[in-house]
């Protein structure tokens, strides 16, 4: 049984070679040439099935690209993944790293862990993509080990079908000194930097030689952005400096400072009012300064130019760390690749509500890199009506209008979300006169009024992970039902050209957004205008966030380290 047991798992750890070896040593060696030709003819039929297969190539390993990876069927596609990061990183724990509360190793995970799990092989290739060749289905590659001649050339990959998931930079707005002087929350060596400049902010006040002012000024922690992230990264370092820092740097604690600039009148606010204003009192009552109404004009290594909205004044506020969190801005790779596809001046790729990019059928692009266009109602409002009007009568019947509606509200999703702003159940609602009663019949003119108001419900998508995970989610099942579907298509009637959509197009399921706030309070608004912030709100994000992991191991690290923090606090080495 041992010795069973022992060869079982020499066989499992050795490598090919090896296990023909003791093949052959096992069976008298006459089976190793029988064994080297088997294998032979397995590889060659290997690389024959490969060949048959679709290149499917992937950009990214963030939120999209590892919800695409996760889901798809890789036994039908030949699968190639380019990303300068060898591991996907939960983003929303990003502020807890800056502080320590959370390590940044927690919120990791290798892709090859990731992709090991699936029964296929999946190529991944540690390299920036810099160029995008739509006409010859190529993607240029380059390696990131700049540093290393042999391991620096770069290659490019062919493709069939092409997934962007690259996500997007951070937008300076072109302000000057930004880039040089401001530290931006985006990547884990971001959160890692932070962690350490706070520290330094701290070790350096203290110094002799120092001036009072020098001091308060290299305790000033200023973050530009009242969005979630800048917010909560002031929560964090609030709750870091209060429960943690000030124990060991008792005599600097008058000191220390934090102050939120934001150019809108509220922080938070993509968020419901309510949550808005209770982030604000508990930000007031913590003593971050909160500061609206001012647009930042340049950053120096010392002082901040800000202008006062309302006033027009522009003032200088002295710091010692920069937080630059002030939205999403679009990757040179997608730059060039939107001027070669006629989109240049663009945020983000432009895609149809299938996900494909415009003008690029085996291009797809997912998450923060993607916007979707969504398709308007009025513009093919008379091909609905001639496709409805099975009867050639010139005007739509409620029955009529019945056999088509569901296909309508499916193609246009903006229908519904207008019926649901208007307190209307249907869409045959609308078909009412002047006195508010429902119509029998209406002509393409009553139709097109009926609607005209429709396509004002169009929004686009948040750039988040919910939105980047679910798209690469959907794609992954579009391309596991690829060949399945183009004989029995499942999407809606096509009203231009007839048929039916091979898919169902893309439906974004918002599940709520959390906004933590520190002290152990979080602010909550969830589907059906449901919102709540308190001490219970988080509780109730630990669970989302510790279901969200994207594997055992890290959802077993990331609450290991929630428990050492309340346990023993945060470390405040600098490391
Ligand atoms: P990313 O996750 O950014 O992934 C992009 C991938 O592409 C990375 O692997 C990157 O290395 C790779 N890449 C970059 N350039 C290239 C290239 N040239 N070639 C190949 N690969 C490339 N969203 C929420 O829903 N909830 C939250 O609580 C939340 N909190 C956040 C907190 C912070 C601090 C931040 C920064 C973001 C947060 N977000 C949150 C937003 C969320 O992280 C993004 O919307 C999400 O990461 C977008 O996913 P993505 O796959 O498009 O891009
Ligand atoms: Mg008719």
């Amino acid at each position: 049984m041992t010795i069973l047991s022992s060869l079982g798992r020499a066989s499992r750890s050795a490598p090919l070679a090896s296990k023909i070896l003791l093949l052959g040593t096992l069976s008298g060696g006459g089976k190793v040439a029988y064994s080297d030709s088997s294998n032979a003819e397995a590889n060659k039929n290997e690389q024959l099935e490969k060949k048959k297969k679709k290149k499917v190539v992937v950009l990214g390993t963030g939120w999209a690209g590892i919800s695409f990876l996760k889901d798809l069927d890789i036994t039908s596609y030949d699968v190639q993944v380019v990303s300068p990061q060898n591991y996907f990183a939960f983003t929303p724990l990003l502020p807890s790293v800056t502080c320590g509360t959370v390590e940044a190793r927690s919120i990791v995970e290798s892709v090859r862990n990731i992709t090991k799990k699936k029964n296929g092989e999946i190529e991944l290739w540690e390299a920036d993509c810099f160029k995008i060749d739509p006409i010859n289905r190529k993607v240029h590659c380059r390696p990131v080990f700049k540093d290393d001649p042999e391991a620096s050339q770069e290659f490019s990959l062919e493709y069939d079908y092409l997934i962007v998931a690259v996500g997007a930079q951070v937008n300076t707005f072109g302000t000057p000194g930004v880039l040089e002087n401001c530290h931006f929350l985006k990547e884990v060596e971001d959160a890692q930097r932070i962690r350490r400049g706070v520290i330094d902010c701290f070790e350096k006040a203290l110094l002799p030689g120092l001036t009072e002012e020098q001091r308060r000024r290299k305790l000033h922690f200023v973050i530009v952005g009242g969005g979630p992230t800048g917010v909560e990264f002031a929560a964090e370092l609030h709750d870091f400096i209060e429960e943690d820092i000030t124990k060991i740097y008792p005599s600097v604690k008058h000191l220390v400072k934090i102050t939120l600039i934001q150019s809108g009148d509220h922080i938070l606010n993509s968020f419901d009012e309510r949550i808005s204003s209770f982030a604000e009192e508990k930000f007031l009552r913590d003593g971050i300064d909160v500061q609206v109404g001012m647009r930042v004009m340049s950053v120096t290594d010392k002082d901040i130019s800000v202008k006062i909205k309302s006033c027009g004044e522009v003032v200088n506020i002295p710091h010692g760390l920069v937080l630059w969190s002030t939205g999403v801005g679009t990757r040179p790779v997608i730059s060039d690749f939107m001027k070669q596809v006629d989109q240049g001046g663009r945020r983000a790729l432009a895609t149809n509500e299938w996900l494909q990019v415009k003008g690029c059928e085996n291009v797809y692009a997912v998450g923060d890199c993607a916007s979707i266009a969504q398709r308007k109602i009025m513009e093919d409002i008379a091909n609905i009506f001639k496709a409805a009007d099975v009867d050639n009568s010139g005007t739509l019947t409620v029955e009529e209008l019945h056999d088509v509606v569901d296909d309508i509200l499916v193609r246009y999703p903006q229908v519904e979300l207008y019926l649901k702003s208007k307190h209307m159940r249907s869409i045959k609602d609308l078909l009412t006169d002047s006195e508010g009663n429902g119509k029998k019949e209406v002509d393409i003119e009553e139709f097109k009024s009926a609607l005209a108001g429709v396509d004002s419900q169009m929004k686009s998508l948040p750039a988040t992970a919910q939105v980047a995970a679910q798209q690469g989610s959907y794609l992954a099942q579009c391309f596991n039902r690829m060949e399945h579907c183009k004989e029995n298509p499942e999407g809606p009637k096509r009203f231009r050209t007839g048929g039916h959509h091979q898919f169902r197009p893309f439906q974004y399921k918002h599940f709520g957004q959390f906004a933590p706030l520190g002290g152990d309070q979080a602010a909550a608004e969830l589907p059906g205008d449901w919102v709540s912030a308190g001490r219970s709100t988080q509780w109730l994000w630990y669970s989302v966030y510790a279901s969200k992991q994207v594997s055992w191991r890290t959802r077993a690290l990331v609450v290991s380290d929630w428990t050492r923090r309340y346990i023993f606090g945060r470390d405040s080495s600098r490391i």
